[in-house]
């Protein structure tokens, strides 16, 4: 209830902006996906899964759908070589509680990521009930960390935060097309 009348009040604001015609205003429902100051050197890393084979599957199934945007390249490496570590935690407590899934940048360099560490919390995702597709949403919002992007507001953004049931959406693509267009420390 009150909600509705947020988002009311919302486009209340947003109309009047318009017809002032004061800034240009991106439509609410469809906004543009943010990302980091931070990105990998290119638009492709090197990854190694450590995972039981459920996960290792999702995992793949998360990055076949980012491979396929054309965008950015995940790229299998080896345990010595990678950039991405793609791994499973058990734990629900502490930094993990109540999270499906988070994302360290461990490693920069001169504003550039140069590690990153991926985690699906599999005792959450089995206590929540996520289904094989709820977790490949989750990896894919994981992964999306992975390369810089941050949480939306957009309903339909993979980035939406605690996101379980959508996939990546064109504002998720144009994102990441855009971070790897633009130079580091750039928005
Ligand atoms: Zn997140």
């Amino acid at each position: 209830m009150s909600k509705k009348r947020h988002s009311l009040l919302v486009r209340l604001v947003l109309t009047v902006i318009i017809s002032f015609g004061l800034i240009p205003v991106v439509n609410a429902q469809a906004s543009a996906t943010p990302f980091s100051r931070s990105r990998w050197p290119r638009a492709q890393v090197t990854y190694v899964i450590q995972a039981p084979s459920y996960q290792r599957n999702v995992y793949l199934a998360a990055i076949r759908a980012w491979n396929a945007t054309g965008q950015f390249r995940f790229v299998q490496g080896s345990n010595a070589h990678h950039q991405v570590i793609l791994t499973t935690s058990t734990s629900t407590t502490g930094q993990f509680y109540r999270l499906s899934g988070i994302t360290f940048q461990t490693g920069y360099h001169n504003g550039y990521y140069t590690q990153s560490r991926v985690l699906l919390l599999t005792r959450n995702l089995s206590n929540f009930r996520y289904s094989y597709t709820d977790q490949v949403h989750v990896a894919e919002h994981e992964l999306g960390h992975s390369m810089g992007l941050q949480h939306s507001r957009d309903r339909h953004s993979v980035m939406l935060n605690n996101n379980r049931y959508n996939g990546i959406s064109s504002a998720d693509i144009a994102a990441v097309r855009l971070r790897y267009r633009l130079a580091v420390g750039r928005l």
